[in-house]
């Protein structure tokens, strides 16, 4: 068994929103994106030992070592998330390694009552060999080879990856936040010149598993743009399945209180140009 080591947030047993069916799910620490509207911050960078947060534990269960290392006592760790609303670096301290041998251990307590796994984040094909590997290993296991295996990404990662991962991967979830490469610098703080050929390129291998739109009012919900992507996404794969996701502001930094949500009057008008334009698979969330 591989003892490859994943740089994880965390895992969910039990999620249906992570794709279809019930699924093992497997957060990974580390992003290379900054999107203003993350849900999830303090999963983008690696813990830089400042030892900021160590005080401010009610629960004193972090202490800072020579190293300088910040040890989590995870029995007195009640997860009352003080340390990561105080750490200004979009961190955590109770990231962890684990092993490709320790995830499919757990992964094969839940596998009865599972459709399949994913890898999300953070980032997670930063992390290369861990989903390869973890991958392979589901599906060479006689009691787990029934799982589908999909990574959910911001899809930053090049073709050669993908095609790396394509013997063990179902499927990718792609997020396109933008078609307009201005507005996509804005919201992400990176270029969507590799999304777009990860979306392409994972249509033309029949990896693409869903393609999903965030809709943030003011940036991107304009008949314009979505006439715009909803014409480029159909020159990819007018058959593919699309997810309109209503921007909210649930989890997001102090800060982008200026963000404003998507109503579902909004989702809906999305959803309805896409149909309009012949997709058959549209899901608005
Ligand atoms: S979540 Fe963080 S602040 Fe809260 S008890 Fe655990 S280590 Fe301490
Ligand atoms: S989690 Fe943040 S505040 Fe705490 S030690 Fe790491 S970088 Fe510093």
């Amino acid at each position: 068994m591989s003892t490859t080591l994943g740089r994880l947030n965390k895992v969910l047993r039990f999620s249906t929103v992570d794709g279809p069916g019930n699924r093992f799910v497997i957060f990974v620490q580390g992003c290379n994106f900054n999107c203003v509207n993350c849900h999830n911050p303090y999963t983008i960078a690696d813990c830089n030992h400042c030892g900021l947060c160590v005080d401010p534990c009610p629960e004193d269960a972090l202490t800072i070592e020579p190293g300088p290392t910040v040890v989590v006592d995870r029995v007195a760790c009640t997860s009352c998330d003080v340390c990561i609303e105080v750490c200004p670096f979009d961190s955590t301290p109770l990231a962890y390694a684990a092993s490709v041998a320790d995830v499919i251990e757990q992964i094969r307590e839940t596998a009865k009552f599972i459709s399949g796994i994913t890898v999300s984040g953070g980032e997670a094909t930063l992390q290369p060999e861990f989903i390869f590997d973890l991958f392979s290993a589901v599906k060479t296991d006689p009691d787990l080879a029934h799982l589908t295996t999909l990574v959910d990404t911001n899809g930053s990662a090049p073709s050669e990856l993908w095609d790396r991962l394509s013997p063990v991967m179902d499927g990718a979830m792609v997020d396109l936040k933008a078609l307009d490469g201005t507005v996509h610098i804005q919201l992400t703080g990176a270029s969507n010149e590799p999304v777009l050929e990860s979306i392409r390129h994972l249509a033309l291998i029949s990896r693409l598993s869903e393609v999903r739109l965030l809709i943030m009012p003011g940036y991107n919900d304009d008949d314009a743009s979505i006439e715009d992507t909803v014409s480029w996404l159909r020159s990819v794969d007018p058959n593919m399945r699309i997810v309109v996701i209503g921007f909210r502001n649930h989890g997001v930094r102090p800060g982008v209180e200026y963000l404003e949500e998507a109503d579902q009057e909004t989702t809906e008008r999305v959803g309805e140009l896409i149909r309009a334009a012949g997709f058959q698979d549209v899901v608005v969330v």
